[in-house]
């Protein structure tokens, strides 16, 4: 358990869970990003794809990004799944899975529209924008 603050620098780490899975057919992920960046672009230090951020490689990638100086935003799959599923690549990387470092935001059953809006809302919400 922590008491960090959230950090001000957010970055966004998207998982396209092979890009194949059903309850993510709404979501064009390629057209998402752009939309993304060209959106958001100047507020986060960084985003990133990957397809399979819960198989080894995809763990030792966040191993490698994820710093406990910047909150992260992951669109994966559903919020629970990704505590269990997301766990080790944290892990590796040194850094807890608190509010502090870790914005989970699900595209299970969503449309490309509601991701945008959801990774809009958890932006604007945060300090670096206040
Ligand atoms: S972390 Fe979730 S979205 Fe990513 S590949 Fe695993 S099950 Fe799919």
């Amino acid at each position: 358990m922590t008491h960090e603050p959230a950090s001000t620098r957010k970055a966004i780490l998207f998982c396209t869970c092979s890009g194949a899975c059903p309850s993510m057919a709404q979501i064009d992920f390629w057209g998402l990003a752009e939309r993304v960046r060209l959106e958001f672009g100047d507020k986060v230090e960084f985003m990133a794809l990957h397809p399979r951020l819960c198989e080894e490689d995809g763990e030792r990638l966040m191993g490698h990004l994820v710093d406990r100086q910047i909150q992260f935003l992951t669109p994966a799959c559903a919020e629970k799944r990704q505590e269990k599923l997301l766990r080790e690549g944290f892990q590796k990387a040194g850094v807890p899975m608190d509010a502090a470092h870790w914005i989970p935001i699900s595209m299970a059953q969503e449309t490309t529209d509601s991701v945008f809006q959801k990774i809009e809302k958890a932006l604007l919400a945060s300090p670096a924008n206040a």
